[in-house]
């Protein structure tokens, strides 16, 4: 029996946050303790790091994956130890995860096996309260919302158009749909409200986007919270929040400072939702490594359909960042699915299968290079993989003009990596980087969206309703047509429909909706299911989570 992720992690000694931070050349004094083993970086140290040269940028991304995940964090942690360990400076930048599914379905979003960042109890429970601050500024923003309809409504707002939500960070369906003000006169008037987990707020996709505490406030005060009688939106602005919620942000907006199992440095700061957000841990963090490193390896969520494209277009190109190289994390058992075999039959060897499924790996290491990102492909390694598996994905690889290597991080650490850091300095140092957004700013939201849709996901055509289409012409004309898109769909397939595995072509994406996110500075194109609050499952990992006669959790993980 392999030892779970927490008893790894327990086992690990870990080094006190100032000596992670000397390996950056970060002083002790510009290291806020929370506790021995998590600091964030002060913001005036920041400041003082602009003139620097970056680092160079490297984003781990993936195949469509299974339901598991296919180790894409796992990949990242090991890639960033695997860098160190062949003497680079390199520094690892992840997202925050969300506290709510902790309690759902069993398993964190620290790494796995000998590839995690510790301490994972922290990372994946409280941290540092940036979670609890997001939050706490999206429902300042809610409350004031309603106190100014109590006092008068001076702004007009038509209380069936309050588009602002509340958040918690807690899975939790029953607040999914809730009439608020209910009691009488003194607790103002009743409207349909509800609850999104916190990783969906606007909120967090500004904190995660801002380059600084002047652009955090400006984009807060962006924010569409609503709209009056005659469709005129209402901003933050207008409620005069942003000051306010800022002040609630200002210390979360500081990188928070870990380290791995290995003990070298990982940056992990907010945690947006991969699909009406863009996935990606903030620009600061980002920002703050690429100063202090010389290769920074980053995550991206979900399958590079999504997940890249995202960090491509919205991420890099808002911060102006400008990644060197693309590491696409692909398993066999993923690869297996995409080749038509049933969940139960994963495990057994399946060479022709793994070949067939090859084209979902093929399509997106073929969409990451055409954003002029060099790549190479991780096969990140489980137990029960064949060799004969491996060779056939190496194979299909290298007819592809590329290269796969296996990387066995989960079980080894950073000796499992050691290839892939290799080859990934390689491509970085060979300098064929040519990062291109996919699309201009000017080019028109319905066709930016048909450009990501036939260009990447391998669909023929575009459909959305009337009312679809006139809400994009009227985003167009109203002055925010410049935004770049963030596609919301299933990640389970390039199209909309889950099923779908492999590579489908000619399939149709159907828009059903599209949301203006004004303060994060781009409109959220719809196709399909969202779920912004997640329920628990029936038996939740709650029921086995708790404390041991030590004190220490037990059933986390
Ligand atoms: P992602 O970031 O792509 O969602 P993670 O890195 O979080 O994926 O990994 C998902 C889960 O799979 C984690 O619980 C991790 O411990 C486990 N895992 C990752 N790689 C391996 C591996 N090679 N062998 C066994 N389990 C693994
Ligand atoms: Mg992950």
């Amino acid at each position: 029996m392999p030892k779970s992720d927490i008893e790894i992690a327990r086992e690990a000694t870990l080094q006190p946050i100032a000596e992670i931070g000397a390996k950056l050349d970060i002083p002790q004094d510009a290291i806020l303790q929370y506790g021995p083993y998590k600091g964030k970086v002060s913001f005036d140290f920041i400041k003082g790091l602009a003139d620097r040269p970056n680092g160079k940028l490297v984003l781990v991304t993936a195949i469509t994956p299974t339901p598991a995940g296919e180790g894409k964090t796992t990949t990242s942690v090991g890639l960033g130890d695997g860098l160190n360990r062949i003497g680079k400076r390199a520094a690892v930048c992840l997202r925050e995860p969300s506290l709510g599914p902790c309690f759902g379905m069993k398993g964190g979003a620290a790494g796995g096996g000998y590839a995690q960042v510790v301490p994972m109890e922290d990372i994946n429970l409280h941290f540092t309260g940036d979670f609890h601050a997001i939050g706490i500024a999206h429902n300042l923003l809610a409350a004031l919302i309603d106190n100014h309809i109590y006092w008068g409504n001076e702004l007009g707002f038509d209380s069936r158009r309050v588009s602002w939500r509340r958040v918690m960070d807690m899975n939790d369906r029953a607040l999914r749909s809730i009439v608020t003000s209910l009691g009488g006169t003194p607790n103002g008037f009743p409207r349909e409200d509800g609850f999104d987990i916190v990783v969906a707020s606007e909120i967090m996709a500004i904190f995660c986007l801002a380059t600084d505490l002047e652009d955090l406030t400006e984009r807060l005060g962006k924010i569409v919270v609503g709209y009056t009688r005659d469709r005129k939106p209402i901003l933050a602005r207008d409620l005069k929040a942003p000051g306010s919620m800022a002040v609630l942000l200002k210390d979360a907006i500081s990188p928070n400072l870990v380290q791995t199992l290995e003990g070298n440095p990982a940056f992990i700061h907010g945690g947006p939702f991969a699909n009406i957000a863009h996935g990606c841990n903030s620009v600061i963090a980002t920002q703050t490594a690429l100063k202090l490193a010389d290769y920074v390896v980053t995550e991206a969520g979900f399958g590079a359909d999504l997940g890249a494209e995202k960090f491509f277009d919205i991420k890099c190109r808002k911060a102006g960042l400008k990644p060197n190289a693309a590491v696409v994390v692909a398993t066999i058992r993923a690869l297996k699915m995409h080749g038509g075999v049933a969940k139960e039959d994963l495990g057994k060897e399946n060479v022709e299968a793994v070949k067939k499924g090859c084209s979902n790996l093929a399509r997106h290491l073929r969409n990451v290079k055409s954003f002029g990102v060099p790549a190479v492909v991780a096969i990140n390694r489980f137990i029960t993989d064949t060799d004969a598996e491996m060779e056939v994905v190496r194979q299909v690889v290298k007819e592809l003009g590329s290269e796969a290597v296996v990387c066995s991080h989960w079980a080894e650490g950073s000796k499992g990596t050691e290839e892939l850091a290799q080859k990934v300095v390689a491509l970085v140092e060979s300098g064929t980087d040519q990062f291109a957004p996919l699309y201009d700013d000017d080019m028109p939201l319905w066709d930016k969206i048909e450009t990501i849709a036939t260009n990447l996901y391998g669909a023929s055509e575009v459909q959305a309703d009337k009312s679809v289409r006139n809400r994009i012409r009227e985003l167009q004309e109203t002055g925010y047509g410049h935004l770049p898109i963030c596609m919301a769909k299933t990640q389970y397939s390039f199209s909309t429909d889950p099923n779908l595995k492999g590579a489908p072509a000619h399939h149709s994406l159907t828009v059903r909706e599209v949301r203006l996110s004004a303060g994060a500075e781009f409109v959220v194109a719809i196709c399909g299911d969202i779920m912004t609050m997640p329920g628990l499952p029936r038996v939740p990992a709650a029921n086995s989570i708790h404390l041991d006669s030590e004190g220490r959790i037990e059933g986390l993980f």
